[in-house]
């Protein structure tokens, strides 16, 4: 495995492979790799022949009183895990290499950034836009990897690809969890004991808002409330956000019909979790109500 920290070193070697018409996958990361980062890159490895993760902690997507400084970047361990899995080249930028002196383009992605996580942190989304776009740059990927985790970032990443003609295909890989349920996030480290064991909470109320969906409950405020519930019995955490949307715009449903996105974000202690599942509506209970029509 090679390393590479030039912007320019890495579109050469991509140049050069893709003119032998060799397939580049590509998984960016914020490094602090967990099994979570090792299975996108297990997947991009079987559906590519060369394979790049990038390792880069981004200034711009952290808010003034956010965790940039204190991110966990242990740099030696990641290169290990990528060495693993076959990764080809690990790309480790500076932030003077991504930004240099006179940068000034920012790639916003308006209507999905004003939702959920941008609400809450609100120039979040235009740091992502605008490095992910900047690494495709760089990298040149036929495919790139991203998790489900990150529900809202993966539509945004899946709008911009298709308004800019970015050429590069998107897998969204589903969500790696602990045995608990709790997703795996490199923030997970931040947790006290006490906080881990409270983590799951998320999942659950997740859960119970699946369970409602598939149960027949339409009502997208009452999915809503019995998801509150569900987290106020379990664990003493404060809620950001807990949502029923539309799985394409991220607009939150007043009735589900057929598919939707459970979205959630919150607080224990001083570390925010986020985290998501999909839900249909079963046929038994799609069947249940066309027959009492
Ligand atoms: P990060 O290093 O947190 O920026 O994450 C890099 C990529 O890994 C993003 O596409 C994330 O959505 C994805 N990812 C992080 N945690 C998980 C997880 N538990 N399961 C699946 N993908 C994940």
């Amino acid at each position: 495995m090679k390393i590479l920290r030039s912007p320019k070193a890495m579109t050469a070697w991509s140049l050069g492979l893709r003119r032998e018409g060799v397939t580049i996958g590509f998984v960016p990361t914020m490094g602090a790799l967990h099994d979570g980062h090792r299975a996108l890159i297990r997947a991009a490895r079987l559906k590519c022949d060369a394979l790049v993760v990038s390792i880069f902690v981004n200034p711009t997507q952290f808010g003034p009183a956010e965790d940039l400084s204190k991110y966990p970047r242990p740099i030696a361990k990641d290169r290990t895990l990528c060495r693993q899995e076959g990764v080809d080249i690990c790309f480790e930028p500076t932030a003077a290499g991504m930004y240099p002196e006179g940068f000034q383009t920012t790639v916003t992605v308006p209507e999905i950034s004003r939702l959920w996580e941008g609400a809450v942190r609100p120039h979040h989304f235009a740091g992502v836009a605008t490095v992910v776009t900047k690494l495709f740059g760089m990298v040149r990927p036929d495919l790139a990897l991203f998790g489900q985790k990150d529900f809202q970032q993966a539509a945004l990443v899946r709008r911009m690809i298709d308004d800019l003609n970015l050429g590069v295909t998107l897998i969204v890989h589903p969500t790696v969890r602990e045995q608990d349920g709790l997703a795996m996030s490199s923030r997970n480290v931040y947790l006290s004991p006490e906080e881990r064991a409270a983590a799951p909470v998320l999942f659950k109320s997740l859960q119970a808002g699946v369970a409602a969906i598939r149960g027949g409950i339409q009502d997208g405020a009452r999915i809503q409330s019995i998801m509150k519930e569900t987290l106020r019995r379990h664990a003493d955490a404060a809620i950001d956000y807990l949502a029923v949307c539309d799985p394409q715009t991220l607009e939150p449903l007043q009735t589900v019909t057929s598919q939707a996105v459970l979205l959630g974000a919150i607080r224990i202690g001083s570390v925010r979790l986020i985290d998501n599942m999909l839900a249909s509506r079963s046929k038994t209970s799609t069947t249940r109500r066309s027959r009492s029509k």
